[in-house]
């Protein structure tokens, strides 16, 4: 049920203008909502176009595939913001390697997070397969390689 933004009507389906103030109602309306870890629209589609195979090379050869991007995709924004959520993914697994030093607990933990952030990797190569530079799940948040 959607309501006139100007007068608080109750609107019609699909109406475009609100019936009792005349209000336009369009941007109400847009198909795509916005959403803040979709970065897609910073990038040129050229750019997109040319060197989705690397950024998709960066989540599934993980290190090799940024060595790759870094060496042949240096000038592509694009290549460059998936080269940077691969390594976030990279040094997380690293770090997971720590958690092997807890006995038990941490022989459990290890093995989740890698299982997890190799989804996180499918995800976001699918993502990249499809033209869009989206913040990565999980690891997205942390903080550094901005
Ligand atoms: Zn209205």
């Amino acid at each position: 049920m959607a309501f006139c933004p100007n007068c608080g009507f109750q609107l019609p389906e699909g109406a475009e203008t609100c019936p009792n103030c005349g209000a336009s109602l369009l941007p109400l309306q847009q198909p795509y909502a916005y959403d803040p870890s979709d970065h897609t629209a910073d990038f040129e589609t050229q750019d997109i176009q040319n060197n989705k195979l690397y950024a998709m090379g960066s989540y599934l050869l993980g290190l090799v595939g940024v060595v790759i991007s870094l060496l042949a995709a240096k000038e592509s924004p694009f290549a460059m913001f998936h080269v940077r959520q691969s390594l976030k993914i990279s040094m997380c697994e690293m770090l997971l390697l720590l958690c092997l030093i807890v006995p038990i607990l941490g022989w459990i933990a290890a093995p989740v997070g890698w299982i997890i952030l190799f989804v996180v990797r499918l995800i976001l190569f699918f993502q990249t397969a499809k033209g869009q530079a989206k913040d990565a799940p999980i690891v997205g948040n942390i903080g550094f390689l901005k």
